[in-house]
């Protein structure tokens, strides 16, 4: 730093960076002239700091270049282009310096070894659903040194993922999506290993494109028609499919179309009835339970690319997290009849899967619509006939259990829907309904009778039974549309839902 003082056409030079222009300065007195100067010899040491500053700066810099080469002389590891090269897992076979340091606890396993750890750098996996499944069997993934993961949802992470689905964050929730999400928290572990994200709901149009990019393909969905896509599009491109599902406490985990084992409509040929279906936001799962499958499915994986062990190909592992235990049961071979994988198959490519199961893939809330517009009421409409202080009765026909999270304040019975299929007489919940209902049931004015659940599906089933069940007593029975979340969404924002 250098000043430059500009005095009458007098240059005195201390520097360049400050210049300070003084041609109109006028000294109108001795005392004014001894300050300037004062001021000059002050300049004058300022500028004398800021010189040896700077040469000290020049020498730290040499230091630090003669310290950057030393360091390139002893030790790789700090050099940035040596890093570079090392993103190469593997030389003619032979694993890195840093990979033998990473991969240590498995290379030592006789099984696994050199060889081993080389086919897994090799492998490539695409895991579909990067959900409660997908999180576990990503992260060891990409821990054990698969070279390549593929990872497939289109969902964005929200609050009631997290339980279960360990690589996502509350930062991240409602905003970012699952594949991104996953995929950060995989390179976060492993920053050799390459991720290709799909933000896309795998389709009959894109499942092929997809799965021939990979090696093996694990299944970590949740609904029967992408189960139906995937296993297809396995058996199209000759891929392995390892598959997990888990509910409420329970999971299973098998591996199709490998090794001669039977692909997934050599086991369920025709789809089961969309009511029958069920998933975790219904049913309900705990965490660790589909942690354990997830787990399980990454160990399948690392069977099948390194070639050890015994996949479970054929087999079906059952694990109940309450009791406790694990059982694996032999499944039935490949099927000679089956549509897509026997000896005459007449799926030869991908169909449309939503209208073959009669479910959505996408959406996970099924949505009856089995009544009348007269038989139902909107969860506004339903909140203004509470003010006008009519008498009425709201039956709430969820478990128990759904009730001590939460319910609308006025509830008067519960009668879980599960109770309108037992024998008249059989369920004490209905009687104490039906004798309500006899009493205060006038002819002058049929008691309205409304029924409620979470999402307004079951409350439709519900309805019929009780205009049956009360066909001879004067009331009116309506459902409310959309249950319990539309009466958040329309009525009252605070009102938790799950
Ligand atoms: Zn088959």
């Amino acid at each position: 730093m250098v000043f430059v003082v500009v005095y009458n056409g007098l240059q005195l030079s201390y520097g360049t960076k400050y210049i300070i222009f003084c041609n109109t300065i006028k000294f109108q007195s001795s005392a004014y002239l001894e300050l300037f100067h004062s001021c000059l010899t002050t300049m004058t040491d300022v500028a004398n700091l800021i010189s040896q500053l700077q040469e000290k700066d020049k020498e730290i810099l040499r230091l630090r270049e003669l310290l950057s080469q030393r360091t390139t002389c002893t030790d790789s590891r700090d050099n940035e282009s040596a890093r570079q090269s090392l993103k190469v897992p593997e030389v003619d076979g032979r694993l890195s310096r840093d990979d033998i340091a990473r991969y240590s606890r498995q290379l030592i396993l006789s099984e696994l070894g050199v060889k081993g750890q080389v086919a897994l750098g090799r492998t490539s996996v695409l895991i579909v659903g990067c959900g409660g499944l997908g999180c576990p069997a990503a992260i060891y993934l990409a821990g054990a040194g698969v070279g390549r993961l593929g990872l497939v949802d289109h969902d964005i992470v929200e609050l009631n993922n997290l339980h279960r689905q360990i690589l996502h964050s509350e930062a991240n929730a409602e905003k970012m999506p699952k594949a991104v999400s996953a995929a950060y928290s995989c390179k976060k572990l492993n920053s050799r290993m390459t991720c290709d994200i799909h933000c896309v709901m795998l389709t009959s149009s894109n499942a092929l494109d997809i799965v021939r990019q990979y090696d093996i393909v694990v299944d970590a969905t949740d609904n029967v028609a992408t189960r139906y896509l995937l296993s297809d599009a396995c058996v199209l491109s000759g891929r392995p499919l390892v598959s997990g599902g888990a509910l409420r406490f329970e999971g299973q985990l098998t591996v199709y179309n490998y090794q001669s084992s039977p692909c997934y409509r050599c086991l369920y040929p025709q789809p089961p009835l969309a009511e029958m279906v069920t998933n975790c936001s219904d049913a309900g799962v705990l965490g660790p339970v589909v942690g354990v499958i997830g787990s399980l499915q990454a160990v399948e994986v690392i069977k099948i690319a390194t070639g050890i062990g015994h996949p479970f190909a054929g087999r079906l592992v059952l694990y109940d997290g309450l009791d406790g235990t694990f059982h694996c049961v032999k499944l039935r071979g490949r099927q000679k009849t089956c549509a897509v994988c026997g000896d005459s198959p007449t799926v030869t490519k991908l169909i449309d899967y939503e209208s073959f199961c009669g479910l959505s893939a996408g959406d996970i809330c099924r949505s009856l619509n089995i009544l009348p517009p007269s038989e139902r009421i909107n969860a506004s409409d339903y909140a203004a006939f509470i003010k006008t202080g009519k008498p009425h009765l709201l039956v709430d026909v969820r478990i128990p259990v759904e009730l001590e999270i939460t319910k609308l304040p006025t509830t008067t019975h519960n009668v879980p829907v599960d109770e309108f299929t037992k024998p008249t007489g059989c369920s004490s919940l209905l009687k104490v309904l039906d004798e309500d209902v006899r009493e205060q049931a006038s002819a002058d004015a049929p008691l309205p009778l409304f029924v409620v659940c979470r999402r307004g599906n079951d409350s439709q089933l519900a309805v019929q039974k009780l205009q049956l069940f009360f066909s001879d007593v004067p009331v009116t029975v309506k459902d409310i549309i959309g249950g319990l979340a539309a009466w958040s969404n329309e009525v009252d924002k605070n009102f938790p839902i799950y």
